[in-house]
């Protein structure tokens, strides 16, 4: 099985929507045009015989132009953090511009594989492609492992990009139950907010293969009690998520409690458990667990 994160990076109007519900091959998702908060973040969960493709939006990289100093920028490039392939796509009808050069700046400093996509073929004309290659590709350089040319519209080269996209993603577990398409489960998303902490907090050391799962979530009377278990693959992650004298898991905790509650609007207590997983817990309990969540306090 293969599994991981694909960021869909372009700016307003180059077809993300378009193309994650043609992926997706039906309609399932309105990206919002709102300032992206973690809420829509997460959009669509892919699931093919081979693989699961987890299609996430990519906040804080579409910020306007006067905003991208240094500091946005890294503050960018960490928000892509953690996503195991990025789709870049560029509309050659509207030119290449400055907003364009600015998202693969993030991306070449991001240092995730990346494919190129030329939308919109089916209405731009080939000198229209040609110069938006020429403009966009010496500023990725070798960010860019593969290139399509495709219309998210008609679906022209859609099975050769979603090949390719399963061919270049890891190895991994399935993250979540195969029927699960939608975005944005409560649990789904308070797991994915964890995760963000651990891998803001932990750096390299910490695999993408991490999976946060929650186990409970209880609506009570003046909190809402949420339990998760952070799966990490060896004795020595837990011991770095762990942190000395439990400081780094408290720190992890806090952070994520403090961004749940804005979320919820409600306190929150939140019971963080860090276990080694094995095959099997990675093949049934993982799944499982996700499938049996609440999903009603939203
Ligand atoms: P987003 O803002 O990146 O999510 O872009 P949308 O998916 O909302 O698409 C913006 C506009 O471009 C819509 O009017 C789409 O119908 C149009 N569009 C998207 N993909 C294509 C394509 O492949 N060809 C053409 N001709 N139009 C497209
Ligand atoms: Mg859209």
């Amino acid at each position: 099985m293969k599994s991981g994160f694909v960021a869909v990076a372009g700016k307003p109007n180059v077809g993300k929507s378009t193309l994650i519900n043609a992926l997706m091959k039906r309609k399932v998702v309105i990206v919002s045009d709102k300032p992206q908060t973690t809420r829509n973040r997460i959009n669509c969960v892919l699931t093919t015989p081979e693989a699961q493709i987890v299609l996430v939006d990519t906040p804080g990289i579409h910020k306007p132009l006067h905003k991208f100093g240094e500091y946005m920028v890294k503050i960018a490039v960490n928000a892509l953090k953690g996503q195991d392939l990025i789709l870049f796509l560029i509309d050659p009808i509207d030119m290449v511009r400055e907003s364009d050069l600015n998202i693969a700046k993030i991306i070449k400093e991001s240092n995730i594989p990346t494919i190129l996509v030329i939308n919109k073929i089916d209405a731009a004309t080939p000198q229209q492609i040609q110069e938006a290659e020429n403009r966009i590709k010496p500023v990725l350089e070798d960010s860019i492992i593969a290139e399509y040319k495709i219309s998210a519209l008609t679906g022209e080269n859609l099975s050769e990009l979603l090949e390719k996209i399963i061919e270049v993603l890891p190895e991994g577990p399935q993250y979540y139950p195969e029927d699960m398409t939608t975005d944005r489960p409560l649990a789904f998303m308070i797991s994915e907010i964890i995760r963000e902490k651990i891998f803001h907090l932990t750096s390299e050391e910490i695999p993408h293969s991490t999976a946060v799962v929650v186990e409970e979530i209880t609506d009570k009377e003046d909190l809402v009690y949420i339990r998760a278990e952070i799966y990490v693959e060896r004795q020595s992650q837990k011991g770095i998520i762990i942190g000395q004298k439990g400081r780094m898991i408290k720190k992890i905790g806090m952070l994520a409690r403090k961004e749940l509650e804005a979320i919820l609007d409600d306190k929150v207590y939140l019971d963080l458990y860090v276990k080694v997983k094995d095959k099997w817990r990675q093949k049934d309990s993982i799944i499982m667990n996700t499938i049996g969540l609440r999903d009603d306090l939203e």
